[in-house]
């Protein structure tokens, strides 16, 4: 199973199903979070964007020892050299999204988050996340290795608000800038924390501040997904099984299982 740390990989660190959303900011998006654990859960991940060209990634089942088979480790070296396929540490962590962060004249304002279509949308603050973050390498450190920094003045990441901004558009989908807000002692300050931060009474409950599940939202893709896109890059020759098979490639909504569900404020 995944462990819980703040051991950062060594090197570079290259090493599902989703039903809770990934937090992410559009780029000069700034919104204010609560995290809701310290460390987070080391999760190893296959990339697919050079295979799909979509931002999606497959837990590996066999370095994050949950199975015994993994299509993509079973490529030879040289492909997963060539594709940058090789399996990659990236931390997890459970976050409350408040709001947008907005600085009027020295004030602080928060405000709905505003979907696709730009409506803000009220009943959104306070939405229980999925971070996923990457530690980057030494040379080049990332979300996880900047957190871990700012972490140590704090003692915890654990019920810590922060107001992070995205700068740029190929700055981290989770943001480049973290300034810490405060920190809060209990589950109790936290969900008094969201009452006074406007987030409507209807929303705040007891379960929001627990910790997401991950074993039962980081699962891995399914096999017959992954061999498929394989196959269809050409790095190994289409499954037997699939090529009398009327619907090979299964669209990738049922095949992946996870988002599926729309999220409305995915561009
Ligand atoms: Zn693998």
């Amino acid at each position: 199973m995944f462990n819980q740390s703040w051991d950062a990989p060594q090197g570079n660190g290259n090493g599902g199903e989703k039903r809770t959303y990934t937090f992410w900011l559009r780029p000069g998006e700034a919104k204010r979070i609560i995290f809701l654990q310290d460390a987070p859960i080391q999760v190893w991940e296959h990339e697919l964007y050079v295979l799909t060209k979509k931002s999606e990634s497959h837990v590996c089942p066999v370095r994050n020892k949950i199975g015994d088979h993994c299509a993509i480790c079973d490529l030879s070296d040289e492909i997963k050299k060539d594709k940058g396929l090789w399996p990659r540490l990236v931390g997890y962590s459970t976050v409350l999204d408040i709001g947008m962060v907005e600085w009027r004249n020295g004030e602080v304002m928060i405000t709905p988050p505003v979907d696709r279509d730009g409506n803000p949308r009220p009943e959104f603050m306070g939405s229980k996340r999925l971070f996923r973050g990457k530690w980057g390498s030494e040379e080049k450190p990332s979300t996880w290795r900047i957190l871990a920094d700012k972490r140590q003045r704090i003692g915890t990441l654990m019920f810590t608000v922060w107001d992070v901004k995205r700068l740029g558009n190929k700055d981290p989908r989770v943001g480049s800038t973290f300034e810490f807000v405060t920190k809060l002692d209990s589950k109790e300050a936290v969900l008094e924390y969201l009452k006074s931060m406007g987030v409507p009474t209807d929303r705040i409950s007891a379960d929001l501040v627990e910790m997401i599940n991950y074993s039962q939202e980081l699962k891995p893709l399914s096999d017959q997904y992954i061999t498929g896109i394989l196959a269809t890059a050409g790095l190994i020759s289409a499954p037997v099984a699939s090529e009398s098979a009327p619907n090979f490639g299964v669209p990738l909504s049922d095949a992946t299982g996870g988002n599926t569900v729309d999220d409305p404020f995915d561009m």
